[in-house]
């Protein structure tokens, strides 16, 4: 290995002034496009961080002004072989910072946390990802194959101004990559003692966002009235939400149960599989999720006076379906609702791979060295991310930003979470991690 720039040391030192820095720019995301901030000062100074160690960069604003995202590819020893994708997104969710310890937006660094805004998602990955190749240029590494790294708007909202904009009308930056690595994976739960499994992401539920509407007649509301659009859609939105969808356990939870059951002995009978699962503490909240398709009404529309029946009523259902179950949904949701209540949406698809192939050996294996003893597993994400846009260019997905984590902490819930923060020693060993990773992929 060549060592002539400071070599992984000073990527595990960098990487946490990288995330820190990086909160430190607000990127809030309401899905507002009128009330977006930093964006285009993320992605330029992502760019320079790049540009300083020599990387060439393109800028692109997708879709709309001030959405800046930034690609650079680092050439590999060998290009007839497909190349590797390393994306995250810069945009972060709103926070309140009245309810936080410290300032959502000040990255501060204390009792061995960064805190911010972005901590875990996913301003960490892109810290850990900027660190490594920085590291990799510095030192004048060649990695085995083509890497395009991908710093990306507009996650928290879909995409629709961030990569999926990219995927439509810049593919080009794109071409011959075959693999994809971003956010929610890579990190350790504790599921035994001091056993730790790390979980890749190699699939993820669709989302639908459905809009029911119902029509009615207008009319007085002191009348005697049969037609009322109100009541009708209440009670369309009553069935739904009281609606269990069946159980079908996908190849990636099935594989991820076996896992379980491997290192703690827990069993997951066929039978009882939900009640097994929900004995699994804070990971039954995010795999329960993966058992079935959910439709949870969110929001309701209808009326504009207290004696006026409205004609229209409307709701709006958030439903996330199975890979491979979209047809299927469909149709249980017409039979459900029936024909008058009209049914419009806009989405995106379930992801899914094999948890299997080099890419995932060299997963394990940079874990393995890092973690001795440790388990990776594959698992659902209820979610989803950028990996639904990727997926369009026939890209194979995958959720692999390592992170090793304290036993007791509720890492789930720190995604969009209050007092949001990521260990810094998790913060080196994912950079460790990657290292290794894409030395050897
Ligand atoms: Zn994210």
């Amino acid at each position: 290995m060549t060592n002539t720039g400071g070599g992984l040391e000073l990527a595990q030192d960098e990487v946490v002034t990288l995330a820190s820095e990086l909160i430190r720019i607000d990127t809030t995301n309401t899905g507002d496009p009128d009330t977006l901030v930093g964006e285009r000062k993320a992605a330029e100074w992502v760019a320079e961080k790049l540009a300083e160690v020599g990387y060439e960069t393109t800028y692109v604003e997708s879709g709309a002004k001030g959405r800046g995202n930034v690609v650079a590819r680092l050439a590999g020893a060998d290009p007839s072989r497909g190349a590797l994708l390393v994306h995250g997104h810069l945009d972060v969710v709103p926070a309140d910072a009245s309810e936080w310890s410290v300032h959502p937006f000040s990255g501060a660094v204390q009792d061995g946390y960064v805190w911010g805004r972005g901590a875990v998602d996913m301003k960490d990955m892109v810290a850990m990802s900027l660190a490594v190749a920085r590291r990799f240029k510095r030192d004048g590494i060649v990695p085995p194959r083509d890497i395009v790294f991908a710093f990306l708007a507009d996650e928290e909202a879909g995409g629709l101004y961030g990569a999926q904009w990219l995927v439509e009308h810049r593919p080009e930056l794109f071409e011959g990559v075959t693999e994809a690595i971003s956010e929610v994976g890579g990190f350790s739960i504790t599921l035994k003692d001091d056993v730790r499994a790390y979980l890749v992401e190699t699939a993820e539920k669709g989302i639908r966002w459905l809009k029911l509407r119902v029509r009615g007649t207008a009319g007085h509301g002191s009348m005697i009235h049969h037609d009322n659009a109100v009541a009708k859609l209440a009670a369309a939105v009553t069935k739904l939400g009281q609606h269990r969808f069946p159980l079908v356990i996908s190849p990636s939870v099935r594989e991820f149960l076996d896992g379980v059951t491997e290192i703690t002995g827990i069993d997951f009978p066929e039978d009882d599989i939900e009640g097994a699962v929900g004995k699994l503490g804070a990971l039954s909240r995010m795999i329960g999720a993966t058992l079935r398709d959910t439709a949870n009404p969110t929001m309701l529309t209808a009326g504009y006076k207290a004696n006026v029946i409205p004609s229209v009523a409307e709701a709006t259902v958030d439903c996330r379906i199975l890979p491979g179950r979209e047809e299927a949904f469909d149709a249980e949701l017409a039979e459900l609702l029936g024909p008058d209540v009209e049914r419009e949406w806009i989405g995106l698809p379930p992801v899914e791979t094999t948890f299997d192939g080099a890419l995932v050996d060299a997963m394990v294996g940079s874990i393995s060295a890092e973690d001795p003893g440790a388990k990776v597993l594959p698992y659902m994400l209820s979610g989803g991310t950028d990996a639904k846009s990727f997926q369009r260019l026939g890209i194979r997905n995958f959720g692999f930003a390592p992170l090793k984590l304290p036993a007791d902490l509720d890492f789930s819930g720190l995604f969009h979470g209050v007092d949001e923060r990521v260990p810094v020693d998790a913060l080196k060993f994912g950079v460790r991690v990657l290292d290794r990773f894409l030395l050897n992929s």
